[in-house]
């Protein structure tokens, strides 16, 4: 069978059922892609070639005896952002601090992984830390756009959305403090989740900003991504802050179809400092809305304006207090022959973080300080109070919300490096849904005639994914798009 890579997860299984491919040909095949191209593409910060080719054979041969139950995700090859904790696996979250960490445990969405038999194909690049837009705050590399070598994927978790676009995964985990799942799967024109806060567990997740980080997935379809999302969701007693809501049957959901739905534009979110490609893109979406058979109505959500300020304020405030704990003592990168501690302590986080990193540890540590915490931390906390109430009111009267995923499309590495409150403006749509808690998928909608993706977002209330897969699986549907050819592969 020619082509492996291009098989959806549901595609894969049915392929593997019907013993028209063995696991050891799937592994090969995302493995082959990942020798060939990940040299141009840089999604991978490590590959298990060698354990992954194991573990298929192993499944094959349990296979033939008849030994094997067969799940959704068996055998299916999945990468991993590299803040989630894998057993005896690097886990270095793009930081020289973390450059040597193996970890000891898996996270629990790993282990969940891992319980289906899925295999862990390697963990991906992505902004140190998770902090950033672009991929480019890697301590050791920038990963590059598969669909233009010169633009940057999205970030932070630019290498899970590259590593799908460019075929060398069928799907990937990523995380989302502030869009770092949507933007990239915009950017690199494939289908990403952040799930409700809660929905998944956060153990085993490096922290970045607790009360906003979650895991979710990257994949090329909107029911791989329920697939994927059905396997890792669910109350962990290792997270107290994982929910005992259900876990639905994501897949069987998206199935349901959008008849009745009422769907709410926010108007915020088409006015200035939105691309006219993109805009173009949304207004085309809202009118195939219409036609199967959903009601559009514009919205507001008035406290928008104060989204980035409020982001930024917690999430850094949180930063600074979860970096902490990188001190050279216990783990990470220690300085070489301190002369005392304090010394010890100062080189060691001077010489183990990157620039971003250690803007956000200061701003973060300069909102939480006394005197200025009442001004910016406490004040931050109200607003992100007021921003989750538009949300609560405006999802009184319409059941899901469609909109722009970024206000610009990918841009070109370097463009945007050296001016951060530039970086931190393409963030202004997602870091509302991280406020709030709320669920957001975003899935390719266009490519325009240069080729680059515009990716809708559609938010939902708490624990609704299987609203947002449902709207999202039949928008796909409905415009059967294509990710074009990438410029570097070999014609075939
Ligand atoms: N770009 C945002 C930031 O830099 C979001 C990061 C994220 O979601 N991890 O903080």
């Amino acid at each position: 069978m020619s082509e492996i890579w291009r098989l959806s997860i549901e595609e894969l299984q049915k392929a593997i059922r019907d013993r028209m491919v063995s696991f050891r040909d799937v592994a090969d095949a995302y493995l082959t892609r990942i020798r060939e191209y990940d040299g141009e593409v840089g999604a991978f910060l490590s590959v298990q070639a060698d354990t992954v080719l194991k573990q298929a054979e192993d499944l094959d041969r349990k296979y033939h005896r008849g030994d094997l139950r067969l799940e959704s995700l068996t055998g299916i090859p999945i990468a991993v952002k590299d803040v989630i904790s894998t057993e005896g696996i690097r886990t270095t979250c793009a930081s020289r601090i973390l450059e040597n960490y193996v970890p000891p445990y898996d996270a629990t969405a790993v282990q969940r992984l891992k319980e289906q038999n899925a295999l862990i194909l390697g963990k991906t690049n992505c902004d140190e830390f998770a902090m950033g837009s672009s991929t480019e705050t890697s301590g050791f590399f920038t990963t590059r756009n598969p669909l233009d070598l010169e633009r940057v994927p999205g970030g932070s978790s630019g290498g899970s959305a590259a590593c799908v676009a460019a075929w060398e995964a069928p799907a990937s985990l990523g995380t989302d403090t502030g869009g770092s799942i949507r933007q990239p799967a915009a950017f690199c024109g494939v289908v990403g989740l952040k799930p409700t806060y809660g929905r998944v567990s956060r153990y085993g997740l490096v922290a970045f900003a607790s009360s906003l980080d979650v895991i979710g997935p990257f994949a090329n379809t909107v029911r791989d991504v329920a697939i994927v999302l059905k396997a890792i969701a669910g109350k962990d007693r290792r997270d107290s802050t994982s929910s005992h809501q259900p876990v639905e049957d994501y897949l069987l959901e998206t199935d349901k179809g959008v008849k009745g739905m009422r769907v709410g534009i926010p108007s915020e979110w088409l006015g200035s400092g939105l691309d006219d490609a993109i805009k173009e893109s949304i207004q085309l979406i809202t009118k195939r809305l219409q036609k199967m058979d959903c009601s559009l109505q514009e919205v507001h959500l008035p406290h928008t304006k104060y989204a980035i300020a409020t982001y930024y304020l917690i999430a850094t405030a949180e930063a600074s207090s979860n970096l902490a704990r990188y001190d050279g003592v216990k783990y990470g990168y220690r300085t070489p022959r301190p002369a005392d501690l304090e010394e010890m302590y100062r080189k060691t986080r001077s010489e183990g973080f990157g620039d971003e990193v250690k803007r956000r540890i200061m701003l973060g540590t300069y909102a939480l300080s006394s005197g200025y915490y009442d001004a910016f931390y406490l004040k931050a906390g109200k607003v992100r109070t007021l921003v989750t109430q538009d949300y609560l009111k405006v999802f009184e009267e319409v059941d899901l919300l469609v909109g722009p995923t970024t206000p610009i499309l990918p841009f070109k590495l370097g463009e945007k490096i050296s001016d951060p409150l530039e970086m931190y403006l393409t963030d202004v749509y997602t870091v509302t849904a991280n406020l709030a808690g709320i669920p957001g998928l975003s899935l390719p909608i266009a490519f325009t005639s240069a080729g680059l993706p515009v990716g809708l977002q559609i938010l939902g209330p708490h624990f609704q994914e299987a609203k947002l897969l449902r709207l999202g699986h039949a928008i796909e549907q409905d415009l059967g798009l294509e990710r074009p050819r990438l410029a570097f592969e070999k014609a075939v």
